[in-house]
């Protein structure tokens, strides 16, 4: 936690192109981005998956996200957070993504490699979520 780099911002400790912060969150541009204004929201309190932040940490990530989509004034985006390496987590504190997509190359590009499911499987497999959930 003490080196994690998305700490160290919310701490001023490393500067960021701040859009917006309260006490549970923090917003700023993407350094990396993948279209203009592709910008991130993360919780401040550390955890490097979904899973590991509180609820109520994760009460405001939407509604920033919203705001931002907004003011970002672009009619298509994509919000993404991803979770592990393989899929593609590079930064291990928990951040949104809100990627604005203007056209067929710029903005998040995704493969989305579908296979028609079987019906007893996907019964099977509901039971099981449930069962956990
Ligand atoms: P992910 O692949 O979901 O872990 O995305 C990490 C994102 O953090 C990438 O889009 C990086 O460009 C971005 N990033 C890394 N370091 C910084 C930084 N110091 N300020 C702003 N964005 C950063
Ligand atoms: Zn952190």
């Amino acid at each position: 936690m003490a080196a994690c780099i998305f700490c160290k911002i919310i701490k001023g400790e490393i500067p960021s192109m701040k859009i917006f912060e309260s006490d549970k969150v923090f917003a700023f541009l993407d350094i990396g981005p993948l279209s203009k204004g592709h910008s991130l929201i993360i919780p401040k309190h550390h955890g490097a998956k979904l899973t590991e932040i509180p609820d109520e940490q994760l009460s405001e990530i939407l509604p920033v996200a919203k705001r931002i989509a907004k003011a970002l004034d672009c009619p298509d985006y994509n919000v993404l957070q991803n979770n592990g390496r393989i899929a593609h987590q590079v930064v291990d504190h928990v951040h949104f993504h809100v990627i604005p997509k203007p056209n067929e190359t710029e903005g998040l590009g995704i493969s989305w490699p579908t296979r028609e499911a079987n019906k007893d499987e996907l019964a099977k497999l509901l039971d099981e979520i449930k069962a956990k959930f």
